[in-house]
């Protein structure tokens, strides 16, 4: 799609000027130190601002530099990252951390390819710090300007034309601001996370309302068009809270990529009809007496049953509960805890909030 000289220059005005005079007063707005832009960009990827806000805020005291960073250890990073959810970015926060420190001496790479190769960062990522940081001008593509994108143009995924995302990169390479990239970029960012919202558009503060194709048809809410989404796979997973006295047994999660190397309560994986034996699956207990070598004899409660949704899958966790009077355990992979010092170790939200709702 070619747009004419005119509308990309009158884009490139509108956005500029409304950002100049609308744009949020965000806390990593204003500077181009491409530490805290690179920091606020992965803590932000599937997070909100209002939470993404006050992690960005305690990781730079904890971590004023990217030194820092790189010479800290995984556990204090997974720490300060506790709550987050998609741990793999924190991972990769570490790695990335490292690789700048040590292979580019502590400055981080000025070209948008060589910043697609460092662990976690996307088109998206290296967009937004080479735009910021080193005006590069590359338009980041979010779920938000691919909204704006999609209305001002009425972009239709038709079968006879080229897919959209190939439509949406020819537009960005056209419209994004060559002298301001970094300003332009979250100009409109800011125009979709709070003017072009998905439900009820505020059309009537968009400075991009002259240019806008939807507006003048009335056809805002069909844009962007629906992708066929499939149902996310749903698990069932047994929780055991194993108490001896003040202590609890947690123990590393190593199987699960997706939480790997964060603490955990004993898990087991239930089939589908386990988790529909009313609340009491008997060989679930026999399995994790075989895991952790308990005796035969122990005594387990139900006490609760929570569901978080991840990106990938939905997992119900089915917790109960039991208060061992010994401690002789096989506990290879496991460790007695003060329950005082849980929160001095890693954990997924969704252990978190069950280790909150134990009885005292
Ligand atoms: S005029 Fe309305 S639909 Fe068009 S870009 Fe602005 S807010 Fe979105």
């Amino acid at each position: 799609m070619n747009l004419s000289r005119d509308l990309i220059k009158k884009i490139q005005r509108r956005v500029l000027k409304w950002y100049s005079q609308h744009g949020r007063a965000l806390p990593w707005r204003g500077t181009k130190d491409p530490y805290k832009i690179w920091l606020c960009e992965i803590i932000l990827q599937q997070t909100r601002i209002e939470q993404g806000t006050s992690y960005y805020l305690r990781f730079l005291e904890q971590f004023p530099t990217l030194e820092h960073l790189a010479q800290a250890d995984e556990t204090q990073i997974l720490k300060a990252w506790e709550g987050l959810g998609y741990y793999t970015r924190a991972r990769n926060l570490m790695k990335t951390a490292k690789i700048v420190y040590h292979q580019y001496q502590g400055h981080f790479p000025q070209t948008y390819e060589e910043l697609l190769k460092l662990p976690g960062i996307g088109p998206y990522t290296a967009s937004a710090i080479g735009s910021i940081c080193f005006n590069l001008p590359i338009l980041t593509i979010d779920g938000n300007v691919r909204r704006v994108l999609s209305r001002l143009f009425e972009l239709h995924n038709k079968p006879d034309s080229p897919p959209l995302h190939q439509i949406i990169q020819q537009i960005a390479k056209q419209v994004i601001s060559k002298k301001y990239p970094g300003n332009f970029n979250q100009g409109l960012m800011d125009i979709g996370s709070i003017i072009c919202i998905p439900i009820h558009p505020k059309c009537r503060e968009c400075p991009l309302i002259k240019c806008c194709s939807a507006y003048q048809h009335g056809t805002q809410s069909l844009f962007p068009e629906k992708k066929n989404t499939r149902p996310l796979p749903v698990l069932h997973w047994a929780v055991f809270v194993i108490l001896n006295k003040d202590e609890i047994l947690i123990t590393r999660e190593e199987n699960q990529n997706f939480l790997k190397n964060l603490y955990a309560l004993p898990t087991v994986e239930m089939d589908e009809d386990n988790h529909k034996i009313n609340n009491h699956p008997e060989n679930i207990f026999i399995q994790l007496t075989k895991q952790i070598n308990l005796p035969n004899k122990v005594k387990w409660d139900f006490l609760l049953t929570t569901r978080r949704k991840y990106s990938h899958r939905t997992i119900h966790f089915h917790v109960y509960i039991t208060r061992l009077k010994f401690k002789k355990l096989s506990t290879k992979h496991y460790l007695w805890v003060p329950l005082k010092d849980v929160p001095y170790y890693p954990f997924s939200r969704a252990f978190t909030d069950i280790i909150k709702q134990i009885p005292s």
